[in-house]
């Protein structure tokens, strides 16, 4: 796959557009402007890693994780998989071109109208919702591609199994397959609509770790190239430190990473624009902002306050009597373990619930490959730990153990491992946590009693 970043080397001083981030806000941006005619300079801060370079094993795994933790940060600047663990709410983002959307798990699902009724929501946000937010949605997906898993393709353990759950949940909903931004069939020529190298998905169930077969419809399958093709140029490893006012225009400092340099506290680099468009995903821009207002930017002082986590929940089944089939190839060719599917194919839809706190999706998952062998002491140790045994006598537990006997034997593709349903749900928390910067300076989230909210109380309960 040709690669489409530019050397560092060739940035030019003065752009009409800055885009920072590359994910789905800044691959967005980059392509409408540059299609719009401007000169367009990307700046993102992870590498360029295309399809047949996402980590296949735990050994190719280790080194793509970055921890920003209270301590400070370990591991490399341009690590692929951004871990921010703070006191009371952990937070998990990509780091490479086409930012999280390289680790997400595809689902492209519209928000449902009364989101935008949030008088929280800027005016401008709220009054467009039927007019230009509705037509950033077709455009979206034209570019996305989003389609549910087809029926004709191959029948699923894990989503059959969240089916069965579905029947068995008290609560009014919905179950159906949500919109994924996965390549299911063949295209001509195997080119996508921007000219880009596509294949049919092949159900491994890796898509969090990032898709190695080019089925994926990440933003460096589509809107990066696109804007590429519209003459926008695109660098990697530059990570923005802050902004800076120049007369109607802006200086975007930044700094080059993954080198070593930056441990040094070098002096920044700088690139002036007359529009800058921040788009580093919400704790990316908004550490960004925190920089730029201790160097003097004018902010409003709720910068970093009311962050929402998605009211995101991960729970699992384990060692269930159905087999669910999720953990991923990885590194093996698939043939013995048969299709695990793309991360995520089904929903339980609650969401036209009265009470917002009781609106929710779940959702099942898979994991990948790469880190199936390492789940396997872990489930057992946070099953013994924190587990509920759906059925209880000496009959039950000696099946319980045999099944945990055998993963521990012959891997995650067996056992009890094999067994294991993963559940995500996304709901409405009440968006009160707090971001800053602390000693390091680097981003710290607060978020005291974030767990006891309704909403994970009323998921919980229903997982
Ligand atoms: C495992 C996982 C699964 C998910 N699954 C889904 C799903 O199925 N459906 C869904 O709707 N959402 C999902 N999400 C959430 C969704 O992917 C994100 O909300 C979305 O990608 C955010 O897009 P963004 O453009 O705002 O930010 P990002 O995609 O995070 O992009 C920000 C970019 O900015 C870069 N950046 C940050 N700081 C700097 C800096 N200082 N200088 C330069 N560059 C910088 C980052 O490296 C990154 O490339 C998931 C998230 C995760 C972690
Ligand atoms: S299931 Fe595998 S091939 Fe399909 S999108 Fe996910 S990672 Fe790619």
């Amino acid at each position: 796959m040709a690669r489409i970043s530019t050397p560092i080397s060739e940035i030019k001083e003065h752009y009409e557009v800055v885009v920072i981030g590359s994910g789905y806000g800044g691959g967005i941006a980059a392509s409408r402007m540059a299609r719009a005619g401007r000169s367009v300079c990307l700046l993102e801060r992870g590498r360029e890693i295309v399809p047949g370079e996402y980590p296949a094993t735990l050994a190719e795994a280790t080194p793509e994780f970055q921890v920003h933790h209270p301590d400070g940060h370990l591991g490399s600047r341009t690590g692929l998989y951004d871990l921010h663990v703070n006191p009371q709410q952990n937070v998990m983002v990509g780091c490479g071109l086409g930012g999280t959307s390289l680790i997400n798990a595809n689902v492209s699902l519209q928000p449902e109208p009364q989101v935008f009724e949030d008088p929280r929501w800027p005016r401008k946000v709220r009054e467009h919702a039927d007019t230009l937010l509705k037509d950033g949605f077709a455009r979206a997906q034209e570019m996305l591609r989003p389609n549910p898993y087809p029926d004709t393709a191959p029948p699923l353990p894990k989503l059959q199994a969240n089916q069965k759950s579905s029947e068995r949940l008290k609560d009014k909903h919905s179950f159906y397959r949500p919109p994924i931004n996965v390549t299911f069939e063949p295209l001509p020529d195997n080119l996508n609509h921007v000219g880009v190298e596509q294949q049919p998905c092949n159900y491994c169930g890796d898509c969090v770790s990032g898709c190695n077969n080019k089925a994926k419809n990440t933003t460096l399958m589509n809107y990066l190239p696109d804007a590429c093709n519209h003459g926008a140029e695109i660098f990697c490893q530059a990570s923005v430190r802050y902004l800076q006012r120049d007369g109607d225009g802006w200086i975007v400092h930044y700094q080059y990473v993954g080198t070593g340099r930056e441990q040094f506290d070098a002096p920044t680099l700088f690139v002036k624009a007359d529009i800058v468009i921040l788009s580093a995903g919400t704790l990316g821009s908004t550490e960004i902002l925190l920089r730029s207002r201790d160097q003097g930017l004018a902010l409003s002082g709720e910068l970093g306050k009311h962050m929402s986590g998605n009211g995101d929940i991960l729970g699992f089944g384990y060692n269930n009597d159905d087999k669910i089939n999720g953990i991923g190839f990885g590194s093996h060719s698939g043939k013995d373990i048969g299709p695990v599917g793309p991360c995520i194919t089904s929903i339980i839809d609650m969401r036209d619930e009265t009470d917002w706190r009781k609106r929710m999706v779940i959702e099942e998952g898979s994991i990948p490959g790469a880190i199936g062998g390492a789940m396997v002491p872990a489930m057992a140790a946070a099953s013994a730990e924190l587990g509920q045994a759906a059925e209880s006598g000496p009959l039950a537990k000696l099946k319980y153990v045999a099944r945990e006997a055998e993963s521990a034997l012959r891997g995650p593709y067996h056992g009890a491992m094999n067994r294991l349903q993963t559940y995500l749900i996304m709901s409405h928390d009440d968006g009160a946590g707090v971001m800053a910067l602390d000693e390091h300076g680097q981003l710290k989230l607060e978020w005291p009693g974030v767990g006891e909210q309704p909403n994970f109380e009323i998921g919980n309960a229903r997982l």
